[in-house]
């Protein structure tokens, strides 16, 4: 079987090995339809002068609801960056894996998201403990954090408890690193490491223990996704205190910096940002971050794209619109169903939601203005639209008459795609500064 050189596009590879470039958002295109449009947000971004690159981000759990297989994501985004002309880097993201769901995507990824959540809390032996906190004596020193004034400390019954907390975590990252370098070789993709799918947000020190214990491990982590303070709910808004949220996010980035340093870290590390759509009250905090530590980020997507193609769908009226009336009226039958695996990640309020007969009389604006995330309009429903998110199951069903519908409707998705990301996304995030400067 020939293996795909993810290089390809990008380039022969650079000594160092792949490295992941400073700014890059990860798109999901749940029915591979939309790379194009996805695509030329970014494009949109480097005709300002700003690098921000795409990464085609999905998980073993959408392509199982989907019915698609992992090839299909490399397939659909080639064809986007030949269609466009995209001279820059891209990759394809398998998103959440394990060592129980890797192998399905060794051919034709090249970043890799190894999903550690579920190995965290399992306890380390206490002498692996004491044997980490002997190799780092230096995490119980006073941490000076550049651009922060409170420095890190750490105390050695906490760092115990920390270490005994995540070293079984990052020994599993290193099992999942070494099984993808054995099939691709090493320095040939991307690695991060992701523990956003847990009970309780990670504190900057953690963070700096478990970057001290991948490293130790040889993961040579690119990317890391924490799981942040405040709700990260599904295709909404943030839910927390953005003030909070600024000074973690600030520690947090001051402490990647720290580490690759100390531990010797890929210079690309950065943090991953996950259901980092639609998180409109933190991307001005998220972007004076960037800003004051020269710092990079990578925001992952998914949902908002296939959120925008059923309002595509009701913008195009006619047979859009009926469709996508249908897929409501499908979604809210079959609401606690679709909810369940998503429960810690939405909040639907059933009472909010309008009944189906209701929604068959809508407009296509009607339709278009309850699901759009624009919190001014006052026709928005957050608990329409996150009932919506977790419904692209039955459009999956529908087959290939979404398809066709999706190709019928083409102009009317593509142009809602691409303003999502664009407007709603990419400016807010990365290109304030582009946009005052081109404004003077
Ligand atoms: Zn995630």
């Amino acid at each position: 079987m020939k293996m795909s050189n993810p290089s390809r596009a990008a380039g022969p590879p650079l000594p160092g090995g792949l490295q992941l470039t400073k700014y890059s958002f990860g798109v999901g295109d749940r029915f591979a339809h939309q790379a194009k449009a996805q695509l030329r947000a970014c494009l949109l971004a480097a005709r300002l002068g700003l690098e921000i690159i795409p990464v085609w981000n999905k998980s073993n759990r959408e392509h199982t609801i989907v019915g698609s297989k992992p090839g299909s994501v490399r397939t659909a985004a080639e064809a986007a960056v030949r269609e466009l002309g995209w001279k820059k880097p891209f990759h394809v993201d398998a998103d959440h894996i394990t060592l129980e769901t890797v192998e399905g995507f060794l051919e034709s990824s090249d970043y890799y998201t190894l999903d550690v959540a579920a190995a965290i809390g399992k306890p380390a032996l206490t002498s692996e403990v004491d044997s980490f906190l002997a190799r780092h004596p230096e995490l119980l020193e006073r941490i000076e954090l550049p651009g922060i004034e409170r420095p890190l400390e750490i105390s050695r019954p906490a760092a115990a408890q920390i270490a005994g907390k995540y070293l079984f975590a990052a020994r599993e990252a290193s099992r999942i690193y070494r099984r993808i370098e054995a099939a691709k070789g090493k320095g040939s993709f991307v690695t991060e490491v992701s523990m956003d799918e847990t009970d309780s947000p990670q504190t900057p020190a953690e963070l700096l223990v478990i970057l001290a214990a991948l490293a130790d491990e040889g993961v040579p982590v690119q990317a890391i996704a924490p799981k942040f303070t405040g709700r990260f709910n599904k295709g909404v808004d943030y839910v927390g205190d953005p003030v909070q949220f600024e000074s973690e996010f600030r520690r947090d980035v001051a402490a990647i910096a720290h580490a690759i340093r100390v531990y010797n870290l890929p210079a690309a590390l950065k943090l991953s940002i996950h259901s980092g759509s639609d998180k409109f009250s933190i991307y001005p905090a998220i972007h004076r971050a960037l800003r004051d530590f020269s710092a990079g980020v990578h925001v992952k997507t998914a949902g908002t794209t296939w959120l925008e193609e059923v309002i595509g769908l009701a913008e195009a009226d006619g047979d859009g619109l009926a469709l996508a009336k249908e897929i409501y009226a499908q979604a809210h039958a079959h609401r606690d169903e679709l909810c369940a695996p998503y429960a810690t990640v939405i909040d639907v309020e059933i009472a909010a939601l309008p009944a189906p007969d209701e929604v068959q009389g809508w407009s296509s604006p009607q339709y278009a203005n309850a699901l759009r995330h624009d919190q001014k309009c006052a026709d928005y429903n957050p608990s329409f639209r996150q009932l919506l998110h977790v419904g692209y199951k039955v459009a999956a069903q529908f087959g290939q008459r979404y398809l066709d519908m999706l190709d019928a409707c083409e102009q009317s998705i593509a142009r809602n795609v691409t303003t999502n990301l664009y407007e709603r996304h990419l400016k807010p995030i990365f290109l304030a500064e582009q946009l005052s400067a081109a404004a003077r």
